[in-house]
């Protein structure tokens, strides 16, 4: 179990096949503006994989998007629309095909509101994520042990809460319904990044 931090792409070969967790630290929640800081990622086997990008990267990542565009690699997120636009946006890659957790649990946790990670984290798994760093400078020069730690466990547990969601989607006869969002998802992405953030283009309301 460790944390590796790499500075502007993966190494070679990193990951057992199957799926990945992936996460996303910015300098903000508006994409086009607040760039894209660090990628973090995890085959789900102890070892979580950083990789910075400092400012005017270029984002010549050819390691780091292979493994995010593989098509036979399914990616875990949590709250995927946020980081499938900051990827596409900053790396040039759509890394599907999607499982979201925050959308699996609002499609099984019908009995709360509370999907954060945390949240979340607490029920299925009984541990506790911190969230403290959350709202911190990732575009600092050197990244903090927080920092690393925090980052590190946003994609620690996906992997096991997958396997959990999954099995609650298919008991609720849900599965079908979540994989159409999960599928959706990349161009969510893209109606944020063209300019439809806030607007929900299935409303009924013009605008
Ligand atoms: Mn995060």
């Amino acid at each position: 179990m460790a944390v590796h931090l790499h500075e502007n792409d993966l190494p070679a070969d990193v990951f057992a096949p199957g799926p990945v967790a992936v996460d996303t630290e910015t300098m903000g929640l508006i994409t086009p503006r607040d760039r894209l800081c660090l990628v973090q990622i995890s085959d789900g086997k102890g070892d979580e994989h950083l990789v910075r990008f400092g400012p005017g990267s270029s984002f010549d990542a050819p390691n780091l998007k292979v493994v995010l565009a593989d098509p036979a690699r399914v990616k875990l997120y949590h709250f995927a629309r946020f980081d499938l636009a900051a990827i596409e946006h900053y790396l040039g890659v759509v890394a599907a095909p999607v499982f979201c957790t925050k959308i699996a649990s609002k499609l099984v946790r019908t009995y709360t509101d509370r999907h954060g990670l945390k949240d979340l984290v607490r029920e299925l798994l009984g541990k506790e994520v911190s969230k403290q760093q959350q709202s911190s400078d990732w575009g600092a020069p050197a990244l903090s042990e927080a920092q690393l730690d925090y980052a590190a466990s946003d994609v620690r547990y996906l992997h096991e809460m997958q396997v959990i969601l999954a099995e609650r989607l298919a008991r609720e006869g849900r599965t079908g319904l979540a994989q159409a969002c999960f599928d959706f998802l990349p161009f969510r992405a893209r109606l944020d990044l063209a300019g439809w953030p806030d607007h929900d283009i299935f409303s009924h309301e013009s605008a």
